[in-house]
């Protein structure tokens, strides 16, 4: 039987859970996108979610689709069949994104890299460096893998692809660090960064963003892929006038309006502090508490938006996360691929805080022990609490609009 009573804890890595404001923001009559006041809407939300790509040269692109669309826009605006591409490989998105590339027509040049570790810079950049000819055209990298809980360090790519005096292109995916993990666009020079709307971003999947640099949007006007749907040309026909070429799903861009005005007001800045401090709560569940490993190899990979948890041989991911499930309520991230069955993930990213964490921590350890996973009870929610106790919380969020104008009330510089 499946426990139905109490909320549901969302802990998978996207979807992420949806805050209130931005549910309410959704729940809004159609209105005509094509009338005078529509331009407000689009043209806000285009031009602001440049500020979250941290990007004034770059154009961004909202298309109605999950990230799975963004990555085919990325890859047909920009390139021709046969083109040579490089990629890394070390998880099931990174695997499926070179999937999709090779299906499209091109020539990937696979990296396969063990599954916990990320974007391997040296062989990268000897690669590069073979590559005399300049027959690559484009690297795709995944900048978090969500299926190991791998963050692979994007400004180091490119310097190894400057070392290396290598002009292709850099495609990045950002689907599950965009507006949770610092992402640079116009520092590391991404040429096109994708995303979507149900992990950072706090909404419903069913939008997929892009940021295009300049030198990609070049880059389109050669590149004969074969695309209509996902062409960046219609949208640059008409997005510059708050239009898009076909119907746009309203109530998502209202949705992702509110969603950028919750950014905004928390700051960028302290969105990434807030998700590395609740992940390094997390990782202490898992390491110091519960004595398993992380499948992030190394410190240095360590996702702050979702923790892979190895479990002890013999003991199956899938019957944990199905217990977490049905008895309590608690949905976790599975074991992808190679990875299914060894281990489950925790999402840790969007509208969250400690006491949501632990709920997930908790409902994790009670299902481990269940199905036969020796932890001691309440270690993990121990070592997490220590953690954010004795760490200094994240500074205050800033105050929100209604907070500012009930402060300004109370304190008198407001009469009335
Ligand atoms: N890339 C990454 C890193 C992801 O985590 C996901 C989905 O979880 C995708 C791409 C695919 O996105 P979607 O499921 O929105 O099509």
């Amino acid at each position: 039987m499946r426990t139905t009573y109490g909320r549901n804890f969302l802990f998978v890595p996207g979807p992420t859970n949806i805050p209130d404001r931005v549910q309410r923001a959704m729940v809004v009559a159609m209105e005509d996108h094509r009338s005078s006041k529509f331009p407000d809407l689009s043209k806000s939300v285009l031009e602001d979610l440049k500020k979250i790509f941290k990007t004034d040269s770059a154009q961004t692109f909202i298309f109605p689709s999950s990230g799975t669309g963004a990555w085919e826009a990325a890859l047909t605006n920009t390139l021709s069949p046969g083109d040579r591409v490089l990629a890394s490989r070390f998880g099931q998105f990174s695997h499926l994104w070179i999937d999709m590339a090779q299906r499209l027509g091109f020539d990937v040049e696979i990296m396969d890299v063990e599954w916990g570790e990320g974007v391997p810079l040296e062989r990268t950049e000897e690669v590069l460096r073979g590559d005399t000819g300049h027959r690559i055209k484009a690297i795709l990298a995944c900048h978090n893998e969500t299926a190991t809980g791998v963050t692979s360090d994007i400004a180091g790519l490119r310097r190894v692809m400057d070392e290396a005096n290598h002009p292709a292109l850099l495609l990045v995916d950002a689907v599950s660090s965009l507006a949770s993990i610092d992402f640079c666009m116009d520092r590391w020079r991404v040429d096109v960064a994708v995303s979507g709307s149900q992990k950072g971003l706090m909404l419903p999947a069913g939008l997929g963003i892009l940021a295009v640099s300049p030198k990609a949007l070049e880059a389109m006007s050669t590149a004969s892929s074969k695309r209509c749907y996902f062409d960046f040309a219609d949208m640059l026909a008409s997005n510059p006038s708050g239009y898009f070429p076909y119907t746009p799903a309203l109530p998502m861009l209202y949705g992702l309006r509110e969603s950028i005005d919750m950014i905004f007001e928390e700051g960028l800045e302290h969105i990434f502090e807030r998700h590395r401090y609740l992940a390094e709560g997390v990782r202490a569940a898992v390491t110091e508490g519960w004595g398993l490993d992380l499948c992030a190899r190394h410190p240095k990979w360590y996702s702050d938006t979702v923790s892979a948890v190895m479990l002890p041989a013999g003991i199956d991911g899938a019957h944990v996360i199905d217990v977490a499930f049905r008895r309590y309520n608690l949905a976790l991230g599975a074991g992808l691929s190679k990875v299914a069955g060894k281990l489950f993930r925790i999402g840790h990213l969007g509208d969250l805080n400690e006491l949501m964490l632990m709920g997930a921590i908790a409902g994790a350890e009670m299902a481990m022990l269940d199905v036969g996973v020796e932890v001691t009870p309440g270690s993990g929610v121990a070592a997490a609490s220590n953690f954010w106790r004795s760490n200094d919380p994240v500074p205050k969020r800033r105050a929100s609009k209604e907070e500012q104008f009930y402060e300004a009330h109370s304190t008198g510089s407001i009469q009335g």
